[in-house]
């Protein structure tokens, strides 16, 4: 299952033909006609800030019915929106489409920013209502934690001590535990996930497996902007001088691509490619790796089989994260 999905985030990027390929094409064409063919009315968001209040009215729906859930922090974009648009069409006529917003504290380290991290719900409650979602679970702090730090928390496994891990000590026991919290509380059918933060999903489809809860796990591919910038709440952050330079991280890892492509197998001469590129503009770099999408180890020294780039850079005090299929 795990492969299939890396398969569904990396078809569209490569433009590769395969059964997958044409199926996620198709599926994809289809998906975007039905959305287009979409009456134009919106429907009202349901907003629930308590586990009472959406398990009350949880238990009112049928029980059969598909429930797609995109768990999320706020500060919402297009990339959200995909997520969000994805999860209609999974959930379907009969189905229901539930997003959260929690800015979980666990996943931040000292001196990150979640206190500064940016909360509009007004403008967040708007946009899920226009993608179509049609329940918002938005628990205070409290909510999610009365008793402060949790006690017994999710251990996220050896994929969660590299790249973002190694940078972030303890950021993927947060997000495993908030998710498993999340997945307890909504009781999802389906999770929608984003490419975007590929080492995020990799470990929480490793969670759903390795904890058998009863749910699909879709990853969506990363939207982008049009100068190729992957979208994040982050980015908000960025002052123009710092956005124009972000857009280094996207071209340093296509770069290296279309290095790839060309016959090129040398992961160092890859991953300098990748560095130079960004520390060209001045931004600094946290890392640039070409490794295995399923198990993120680094092909050394060759690149053989399929690979995934990856690079994380800071601008001043914000970091930024990407990756690309080769
Ligand atoms: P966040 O609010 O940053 O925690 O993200 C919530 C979900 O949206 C995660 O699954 C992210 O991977 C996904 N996401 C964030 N940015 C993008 C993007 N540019 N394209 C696709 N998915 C995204």
């Amino acid at each position: 299952m795990l492969f299939t999905l890396l398969r569904r985030a990396i078809v569209p990027q490569t433009g590769q033909k395969s059964g997958i390929a044409d199926r996620f094409t198709f599926q994809c064409f289809s998906l975007s006609m039905r959305i287009m063919m979409k009456p134009m009315t919106q429907s009202p968001l349901n907003i629930f800030r308590t586990v009472l209040e959406w398990r009350t009215f949880r238990s009112t729906l049928p029980p059969d019915q598909f429930m797609a859930f995109v768990p999320t922090m706020g500060a919402l974009h297009e990339g959200h929106g995909s997520l969000v648009k994805l999860a209609g069409e999974i959930a379907g006529r009969g189905g229901h489409v539930c997003a959260s917003i929690f800015v979980n504290p666990t996943q931040f380290g000292p001196g990150e920013d979640f206190t500064r991290y940016p909360r509009p719900l007004a403008a967040d409650v708007e946009l899920l209502t226009k993608w179509g979602a049609q329940s918002l679970f938005a628990p205070e702090g409290e909510e999610m934690y009365p008793h402060n730090e949790p006690a017994v928390t999710v251990d996220p496994g050896p994929m969660a001590d590299i790249l973002e891990g190694a940078i972030r000590p303890g950021h993927f026991r947060g997000v495993c535990t908030v998710v498993a919290k999340l997945l307890h509380i909504i009781a999802p059918t389906h999770l929608l996930l984003g490419q975007k933060d590929f080492q995020q999903q990799l470990i929480l489809c490793r969670m759903v497996m390795d904890f058998n809860f009863p749910l699909e796990v879709i990853t969506v591919p990363t939207v982008r902007e049009p100068d190729g910038l992957a979208m994040s709440s982050r980015n908000r952050y960025l002052n123009a001088d710092d956005r124009a330079k972000a857009t280094a991280i996207y071209d340093g890892l296509q770069r290296a691509a279309a290095q790839i492509h060309s016959g090129q197998r040398d992961a160092a001469v890859v991953c300098r490619t990748i560095r130079e590129t960004i520390a060209g503009t001045g931004l600094s770099v946290d890392y640039a790796l070409a490794c295995h999408p399923e198990t993120l180890q680094p092909h050394e020294p060759l690149i053989q089989g399929p690979c995934l780039l990856l690079a994380a850079a800071r601008a001043g005090s914000t970091r930024l994260i990407d990756n690309v299929m080769a």
